[in-house]
């Protein structure tokens, strides 16, 4: 079965605002086996709207608008369903009560205008929203040759839409489907140390179109996914194909994968920490504090992060390592020694198992090196790495290297 998604708005056509609704409704149209076949953006114009309507309930079984449900004059989206299918808008009370509820538990009367909202399509039906004032709209047309379309209307704003998506939406839509309904199942791989092509050489040819499951590779600051992706008639059939691929994809990645779907580094390394009842500080010079900000927000930082230090001036980190400026002049300064030594005073200062040391970043597009140190108990390890990347990214891929540094020394015992 076919299905499209129009979004609605001149916020969106103008630029301002990026139309993530449609992104989002895409994905929940696979994971009910449905594929999307077009996306359609169109601004507050009644007889635009109409006319992108009409051409989508043409060529599709389910179309689903987001927008212009709102009770101003550019909300159009109620008026555009009356025009193309001739029937007149008519007021609901039910949702009127409940609309004025709204405005009543807020302390507000309700303005005149909100009553559009309570108006339908005749032989429509209201879309409950819990969160916000207008219910969405489901109206079931006839399509050529005599399939019904089903128009679903729900409102632009992301925090309403997706909760009526999932509570009346879905439901009608794999009730729609019945026996015929298939289910796509993913599961992301997430791996870091290796380019994506260098990624793929490692892997027997699973990223082959047409293969089932299908494998999928992307790349995203040096961090390479691989998506894989089965569709069936139940959830269990698509994990059974799955799951081979998967034991083949760790079998050959080894420690180069660090997690899966929304894993992050900073959870893997805060994951392994607390599995090991151990924790972590940071000294940072060239990162300015995101590798302590993503760690921050890992998974379970609250047992495997302490704190960490983070410094942009060498006389300010001199002092802070306890050299005196004045005596041992850091000139010419010896980056390595002096992240090792950052690793190992941020390690005993903070009292914990592991010191985590980012040196500086190299400033521009040029190739620069970077210094990492990780230091445990009684040991220290250092690693150089040459970047060439835009400074927008500089910062994240060291970031990312600190982090992975940490993981390999944690995971392979390497200290
Ligand atoms: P409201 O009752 O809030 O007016 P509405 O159905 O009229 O709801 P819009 O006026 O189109 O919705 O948009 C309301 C909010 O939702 C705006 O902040 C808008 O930018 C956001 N929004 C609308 N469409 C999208 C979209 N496709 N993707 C992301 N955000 C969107
Ligand atoms: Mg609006």
């Amino acid at each position: 079965m076919r299905a499209e998604v129009i979004a609605i708005g001149d916020e969106l056509t103008g630029g301002q605002r990026l139309d993530t609704n449609s992104q989002w409704l895409s994905q929940q149209f696979a994971l009910l086996g449905v594929s999307v076949t077009h996306h359609t953006t169109v601004g507050d114009d009644h007889d635009a709207i109409v006319d992108v309507l009409a051409t989508a309930c043409r060529r599709s079984a389910l179309v689903l608008v987001s927008g212009g449900l709102g009770p101003t004059a550019d909300d159009l989206t109620r008026q555009a369903i009356a025009a193309l299918t001739g029937r007149p808008l008519v007021q609901d009370d039910q949702s009127l009560e409940y609309i004025r509820g709204l405005f009543a538990r807020r302390g507000r009367p309700m303005p005149e205008q909100n009553i559009i909202q309570a108006c339908f399509p005749e032989g429509s039906r209201p879309i409950a929203n819990v969160e916000g004032t207008a219910p969405g709209i489901h109206v079931t047309l006839d399509g050529p040759g005599g399939t019904p379309v089903d128009l679903f209307a729900l409102p632009g704003v992301p925090a309403e839409l997706k909760p009526m998506w999932q509570a009346t939406v879905a439901p009608a839509i794999a009730a729609r489907l019945g026996a015929a309904r298939r289910v796509i199942q993913q599961r992301e791989i997430r791996c870091f140390g290796a380019g994506e092509s260098d990624i793929e050489s490692r892997l027997p040819d699973l990223i082959r179109r047409g293969r089932d499951p299908l494998v999928g590779i992307t790349a995203s600051e040096a961090t390479i996914t691989l998506r894989v992706t089965a569709e069936g008639a139940t959830c269990a059939e698509c994990e059974a194909k799955i799951a081979p691929t998967v034991a083949t994809i760790y079998n050959c990645l080894g420690s180069l994968v660090f997690g899966e779907n929304d894993t992050q580094l900073q959870d893997a390394v805060c994951d392994l920490l607390a599995d090991r009842g151990a924790v972590v500080a940071t000294a940072e010079w060239g990162t300015a504090g995101l590798v302590s900000s993503w760690l921050g927000g890992a998974r379970r930082a609250a047992t495997a992060f302490r704190g960490g230090l983070i410094v942009q001036d060498l006389p300010a980190l001199t002092r802070w390592l306890g050299f005196d400026v004045n005596t041992k002049p850091p000139s010419p300064p010896d980056p390595p020694r002096y992240v090792a030594q950052m690793a190992r005073a941020v390690r005993e200062r903070f009292n914990t198992d592991y010191g985590l040391a980012v040196g500086p970043c190299p400033d521009s597009e040029s190739a620069g090196q970077v210094h990492l140190a990780v230091a445990a108990r009684g040991d220290t390890i250092g690693e150089s790495f040459t970047f060439a990347a835009h400074p927008a990214i500089q910062r994240h891929r060291c970031a990312k290297q600190a982090l992975n540094l940490l993981r390999l020394s944690i995971l392979e015992r390497r200290i």
